[in-house]
């Protein structure tokens, strides 16, 4: 793939006032970068603006789940399923090192809120939904297996359960490698620009932007602008138009992050009792639990998890899990994060749609929201095509029809896995590294991993783990456009949710690297470790 590196950010901004471009996206989460890649895709000049990091507003903050989304069923949302599973399918192999199936079992109980019957009928639809191209099919465990399997489960007023399939994902690393993609297909994406305005000028859209790492403005010239900021869309639309009417009703979600010692599961459990849903996922380096669906009225920069919430949350697990005894203690980490849902009028957050809808408050510019990351494909199809119509007939016939669905990266594919393994061997004796730790890095990046382990030479005087964190930042730096400590620590690598110190006892060696490959001084190592003692205590303030 193309070189996107933080070095060359500069270069970028510079490029992105020199050219005319067919779309400005504003915003880098899932949305964004989708519409970007697809737009790219069909041969449109394409730049992208994000404020913050690429997916540092709620697309880093999901349950990490690709999902057709079982509770859409009690809605009848069967299209929004359907949609949802067919997209899990085509991610499955456009980003294998990225989306991995999971078992997901639902526990019943004597006089749930389900009734075991919907359940079983609803296992058949999700498959058939699914048009039985599932991973494995659903499955029904009786009490006495489903204790077997579970040993720390309720056991009291226990029916059984139901096993089904879906995925888990890295949802902040699949928009970076969204985003990766759409720069490989010619898009101009920049981190830490922040659009602040718009003017019609000679047919075209002028975007005032401002570099936020150097407090510089610019403007971006393009045909249509397209706004893809998710929950901060009724903030953008009153500050960019004097008549906005508020379209969004934001509702927040939190998770919490165990060790998988702590809380053993194989597969993820579904604890549905009340109206939420919190589910229990286990991913190969943690256990996830979440999440609350609460209104949310405040800016989505400033969300953060409540002792509330964090309460809520071990209420279920120790209702569900009552053996485990599982206390704040325990806790590692939270994460919070605000769903940018549509007022629809619904009569609570849990029953608000999740569609997404796209509109236009001008001819030149056409703003989404909504939606789920497991359909971010169909959304940027949505969003381009809609965008389209404001283009004159000549125009659009140049140009091609998307190509989404094929692999992210190529070099992450599932045949690529293959060559992986045979590799495996030969790589452990050519850089010196134990077998785990190469698997490591083949999990994460496939044949890519080839380009980190050429950096760990680099780091051969350094310990095991530490030698892997450094070859991660110097890649993270080289080829992600990672600006910030925070940066990597949150959103390209999972150190700060699955670390009980948050990965803390790496810091100096990551310092380092950022220090070398991006000449901080003293000033901006002490800053930059500060920036991200302040998250900690922002996000994870409800300890006190
Ligand atoms: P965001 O990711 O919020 O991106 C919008 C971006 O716009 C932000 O990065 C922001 O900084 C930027 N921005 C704002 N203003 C400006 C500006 N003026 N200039 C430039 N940039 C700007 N979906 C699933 O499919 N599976 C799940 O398991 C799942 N779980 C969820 C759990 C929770 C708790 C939540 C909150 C959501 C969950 N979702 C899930 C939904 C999914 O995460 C969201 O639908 C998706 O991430 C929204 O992405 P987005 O790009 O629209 O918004």
């Amino acid at each position: 793939m193309k070189n996107f590196s933080t070095l060359h950010r500069n270069e970028y901004i510079l490029a992105q006032q020199e050219i005319t471009f067919d779309l400005v996206i504003i915003g880098g989460g899932i949305t964004g970068a989708g519409v970007a890649r697809d737009a790219a895709s069909r041969g449109m000049k394409v730049a992208l603006v994000e404020a913050q990091d690429f997916a540092e507003g709620t697309s880093s903050r999901s349950s990490k789940l690709i999902h057709g989304g079982i509770r859409y069923l009690e809605n009848f949302e069967f299209h929004l399923v359907y949609e949802a599973l067919s997209e899990r399918n085509k991610l499955f192999s456009m980003a294998p090192h990225l989306v991995h199936p999971l078992r997901f079992m639902i526990p019943t109980y004597k006089g749930g809120r389900v009734p075991h019957w919907k359940f079983r009928i609803g296992m058949w639809l999700y498959d058939l939904l699914a048009l039985f191209q599932a991973p494995e099919m659903h499955d029904h465990y009786n009490k006495k297996e489903a204790l077997e399997e579970f040993g720390f489960l309720k056991e009291e007023g226990l029916q059984g359960g139901f096993l089904y399939s879906d995925a888990y994902t890295d949802d902040d690393r699949l928009t970076i490698e969204t985003i990766r993609s759409a720069h490989d297909l010619g898009a101009n994406c920049v981190n830490f620009v922040k659009a602040e305005g718009f003017e019609r000028k000679n047919g075209f859209i002028e975007l005032s932007c401002k570099n936020k790492l150097s407090n510089s403005l610019y403007k971006i010239k393009a045909q249509h602008i397209v706004s893809a900021v998710g929950p901060w869309t009724d903030l953008l639309g009153g500050s960019f138009f004097d008549n906005w009417k508020n379209k969004m009703r934001p509702s927040k979600g939190i998770h919490l992050t165990f060790s998988r010692e702590r809380i053993p599961l194989e597969h993820a459990v579904v604890m549905g009792a009340e109206d939420r849903i919190v589910f229990a996922i286990p991913r190969h380096e943690m256990v996830i639990i979440g999440t609350t669906d609460t209104d949310y009225k405040d800016s989505p920069s400033d969300v953060k998890s409540t002792k509330e919430d964090v309460d809520y949350v071990l209420g279920v697990i120790n209702d569900y899990f009552p053996g485990l005894k599982i206390g704040l203690k325990d806790i590692y980490s939270s994460y919070s994060g605000v769903r940018p849902l549509i007022d629809d009028g619904s009569s609570s957050e849990g029953k608000t749609s999740r569609e997404h809808v796209v509109f236009q408050p001008i001819p030149e510019m056409t703003c989404v929201a909504g939606g789920k990351y497991t359909t971010y494909r169909k959304m940027a199809r949505d969003v381009v095509d809609t965008s389209l119509g404001a283009f004159a007939f000549e125009k659009r016939m140049q140009f091609d029809p998307p190509r989404t669905d094929i692999p992210l990266n190529p070099m992450a594919t599932q045949e690529s896995f293959i060559k992986c393994n045979l590799m495996k061997e030969l790589w452990a004796a050519e850089y010196k590294l134990p077998e785990n730790l190469i698997k490591k890095f083949i999990d994460r990046y496939a044949l890519e991993c080839e380009d980190i382990l050429k950096i760990s030479l680099k780091y051969q005087n350094l310990s095991g783990p530490h030698r892997f964190w450094a070859s991660e930042a110097e890649f993270a730096i080289e080829n992600t456009m990672c600006v910030n400590l925070i940066d990597f620590y949150l959103r390209r690598t999972p150190l700060f949710l699955s670390h009980k110190d948050h990965g803390f006892e790496f810091l100096s060696t990551i310092l380092l690297v950022f220090k070398k490959n991006l000449n901080w001084d003293e000033a901006e190592l002490k800053a930059q470790k500060n920036a991200l003692h302040q998250h900690i205590h922002h996000e994870m303030g409800w300890m006190k």
